[in-house]
C-alpha cells in the first residue's frame, strides 16, 4: 500500500475546528433494505466523541428515498422521479427519527435543514443559511441536511449528497470534509473485479489518471459512486477543502481515518479562503461576462487592484448590479470572478467608476470549474 500520509491527516485533525460528515445511503441500511439503527449508533458515537474535543460538526444525511421505499411499499424496484420524491418525503421523517433516537443517548439535540442549489447560488439565501447554521452550532445542536428532494427537480438537483456536503462544507467553512460510504478507498481498479486492484490512501493531486480509476469502482444504491465522490473531492479541494472518502460502518472509522489507518485523503496545499470567497468562485452563478484590456487584465492577477470601468472594453450578458460576473482577458480566458456594482446597462466601454472591488474578486487559478 502507498504512503498514507499520517502527518497530514495528524495535522487537519489537529487543526479541526468544523468538521463535516457525510452518510451515504448505502451504510445507513441494512440488508432488506430498511434503515439499520445499528449504523446510526454506530456514526452518532463517533460524532459524540469528535464534540467532545471541541470539533463542530454539521452532518449531510442520505437515506430519505431508502427509508420511504420502505414505508410506501415500493421495495427495490425503479422508481419515476415523482415516486422518488414522494419517497424521499416520506422517508425524510424516518430518517430523522432515527438521528434523533441515536443522538438522544448522548444527549445531543439535532436541526434539520433541507436544500435546493438555489439556497446555496443566491447570495441572500446563503448568508441566511450561514447565520442559521451558524445559530444552531452555537447553542450545541448538531445541524442534519439533506438536499429537498420533495421540491428539487431534475434540472436543478445538487444530484447527490457528495455535491451538496462539499457546499455545506463551503458555507461552514469546514476544514475538513469526510464521505462515508460502503467503500474504504479509491482503488487502482475495481477491487470487485480486478484481484489486483490496490488501495490509494492519499492523493494530493487528482488528475485524469485517478479521474478514470474512479470511474472503474462504482458502488451500488446511491446516486453518488465513485466518481462523484472524486468529482467532489477535485472541485472541494480547489478552494482547500481536504476530502476523506472512507467506509462508514467501521467502528471508530473517523479516528482511524485521521490516524492515517484507512480510508482515502484527497488532500490540498490550498489554504482555506473565507466562505464569501468560497461563494464568489465557487458556489454562484455568473450572469455574464465584463472584457478587459490587457493592463487591466494583468493588473487583476496580481491579485492586489480592483477593476475600474476604464480597464472594460466591453460586456455581454444581462447582469445586474451585485450579480457575478467573470472577468476575462483580451483572449477571451477566465481571470477571474466577482461582484458587479454596476449592471451591465449602466457600464459603458472604457467608464469611470469602481466595477469590482478587490474584496469581491476571486482570481481563476483558485476556481476549479464544476
Ligand atoms: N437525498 C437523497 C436521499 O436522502 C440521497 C441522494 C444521494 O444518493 O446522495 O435519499
Amino acid at each position: 500500500m502507498t504512503e498514507s500520509c499520517p502527518e497530514r491527516r495528524a495535522e487537519i485533525r489537529r487543526k479541526l475546528k468544523v468538521l463535516v460528515v457525510k452518510v451515504g445511503s448505502n451504510i445507513l441500511t441494512g440488508a432488506e433494505g430498511g434503515l439499520s439503527s445499528r449504523a446510526f449508533s454506530r456514526i452518532s458515537r463517533q460524532i459524540r466523541e469528535l464534540r467532545e474535543e471541541g470539533v463542530r460538526v454539521v452532518l449531510v444525511s442520505s437515506g430519505a428515498i431508502a427509508a420511504g421505499r420502505e414505508r410506501i411499499g415500493l421495495g427495490r424496484k425503479p422508481l419515476s422521479l415523482a415516486q422518488k420524491q414522494a419517497a424521499a418525503s416520506a422517508g425524510q421523517t424516518a430518517l430523522m427519527g432515527q438521528w434523533e433516537k441515536a443522538f438522544r443517548r448522548h444527549g445531543i439535540s439535532v436541526a434539520q435543514i433541507l436544500l435546493t442549489p438555489a439556497d446555496i447560488v443566491d447570495r441572500e439565501r446563503f448568508t441566511n443559511l450561514e447565520r442559521t447554521v451558524e445559530t444552531l452550532l452555537s447553542l450545541g445542536m448538531l445541524p442534519i441536511v439533506n438536499e429537498n428532494d420533495a421540491v428539487a427537480t431534475f434540472e436543478i438537483r445538487f444530484g447527490d449528497n457528495d455535491r451538496l456536503s462539499a457546499y455545506v462544507a463551503g458555507l461552514v467553512r469546514a476544514q475538513c470534509l469526510l464521505l462515508l460510504s460502503d467503500v474504504a478507498y479509491l482503488y487502482t481498479s475495481d477491487p470487485r473485479l480486478d484481484p489486483s486492484a490496490r488501495p490509494i490512501p492519499c492523493i494530493s493531486r487528482i488528475d485524469s489518471r485517478i479521474e478514470r480509476m474512479a470511474g472503474l469502482s462504482r458502488s451500488g444504491l446511491g446516486t453518488g459512486g465513485m466518481s462523484s465522490k472524486v468529482g467532489t473531492a477535485l472541485w472541494a479541494n480547489g478552494w482547500g477543502l481536504p476530502v476523506g472518502v472512507l467506509k462508514g460502518d467501521l467502528s471508530g472509522g473517523i479516528v482511524r481515518f485521521f490516524d492515517g489507518l484507512t480510508g482515502t485523503l484527497f488532500d490540498t496545499s490550498r489554504p482555506l479562503p473565507s466562505n464569501r470567497k468560497i461563494w464568489i468562485g465557487h458556489f454562484s452563478r455568473p450572469r455574464g461576462d465584463l472584457h478587459l484590456d490587457a493592463g487591466a487584465a494583468t493588473a487583476i492577477r496580481t491579485g492586489r487592484t480592483s477593476l475600474l470601468g476604464a480597464g472594460v472594453t466591453q460586456t455581454t450578458g444581462e447582469f445586474i448590479a451585485g450579480e457575478t460576473v467573470f472577468l476575462r482577458d483580451p483572449s477571451g480566458d477566465e481571470v477571474a470572478r466577482g461582484i458587479v456594482r454596476k449592471g451591465a446597462r449602466e457600464i459603458s466601454p472604457k467608464g469611470e467608476g469602481l466595477l469590482v472591488h478587490r474584496n469581491d474578486l476571486v482570481l481563476s487559478e483558485m476556481s476549479h470549474r464544476e
